[in-house]
């Protein structure tokens, strides 16, 4: 089950980038989707983020939404979705809200790439977001001209639709996972050793970071393991749709250890989400999810 490491210098192009585009044109494009259970639906933004996945569905069919690709099949039995969100909060946010209105998913993962913020985080170890927040979701307090502080903020959060309001979206500094999918992911890295996983905070935003301050200031203030573009805007839409979220991150850069960007680290990713995948199959299956 397990794919063993390979560096990105081993891998082809075609490995990390499998043709995807092709193997969408090819499959029968279908306007509804029905299906006796409720898929899991797995997301990552770019193609070496789903590509694997995509491959590993049986009878595949792909359905699009504007330019948002969808490849719905089965893996070990069970229906899954795997969506192409394209990267950045707003992309990923209108993948979900269609995924979850038109494929009805009992469980949203999102996994892909991201930058690690501690020196301990290597390429291909693994975060779980036992929450995640938007860095740029704060609010500045006021400094004249000439005092500009950036580390003057507070993180405010995102809007969220929550039970305990019911009249209006309310704002959360960080989204909590949902605590059985964490409990998943978390056994998952505990059965297969091969993994070095780290539980914590992913933050997300349209942005890249790559200044030391401002990666220690994100570190040490919000407790961000990592950074990337999506998350917290799926955990949003989620949230407010009451399905069940968790996020899985790669270590594709770090610029406190000076790694640099290795998209094949994706693969990676995507093979520990199926590993999830199919451990939360096997609690459907059992009725324990
Ligand atoms: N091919 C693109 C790479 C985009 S990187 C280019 O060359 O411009 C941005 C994507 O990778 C996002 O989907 C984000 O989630 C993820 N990512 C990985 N490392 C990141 C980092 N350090 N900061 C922000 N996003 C990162």
């Amino acid at each position: 089950m397990f794919t063993p490491l390979a560096s990105a210098e081993t891998l082809t192009y075609e490995q990390i980038n499998p043709p995807v585009e092709k193997f969408i044109s090819e499959l029968p494009v279908k306007k509804n989707y029905k299906v006796r259970k409720r898929p899991i639906l797995i997301q990552g933004a770019m193609t070496a983020e789903v590509g694997r996945l995509m491959n590993a569905l049986k009878n595949p069919v792909a359905y699009r939404y504007m330019n948002y690709v969808f490849v719905a099949g089965t893996y070990r039995d069970y229906p899954v979705v795997v969506s192409r969100t394209e990267i950045g909060i707003a992309n990923a946010a209108v993948a979900t809200a269609f995924a979850i209105e038109h494929f009805k998913p009992i469980a949203v993962i999102n996994q892909g790439t991201a930058g690690g913020y501690t020196p301990e985080l290597h390429l291909n170890d693994i975060v779980i977001a036992d929450k995640s927040i938007n860095y740029t979701a704060y609010r500045e307090d006021y400094s004249p001209a000439g005092e500009f502080d950036f580390t003057k903020q507070t993180l405010r959060g995102t809007y969220v639709f929550d039970d305990s309001k019911p009249t209006e979206f309310t704002r959360f500094p960080s989204l909590a996972t949902n605590a059985k999918l964490l409990q998943i992911a978390k056994d998952t890295a505990l059965m297969n050793g091969n993994w070095n996983v780290t539980v914590g905070t992913i933050g997300s935003a349209d942005a890249w970071i790559d200044a030391v301050d401002h990666i220690n200031f994100l570190h040490d203030n919000y407790g961000m393991l990592c950074e990337e573009m999506e998350t917290n805007s799926v955990a949003q839409v989620c949230y407010t749709a009451k399905v069940p979220f968790i996020g899985i991150r790669v270590i594709s850069d770090n610029t406190i250890t000076g790694e640099k960007f290795d998209l094949g680290t994706a693969l990676n990713c995507q093979d520990f989400a199926l590993l999830v995948t199919e451990n939360l199959i096997h609690a459907i299956n059992r009725g324990r999810f």
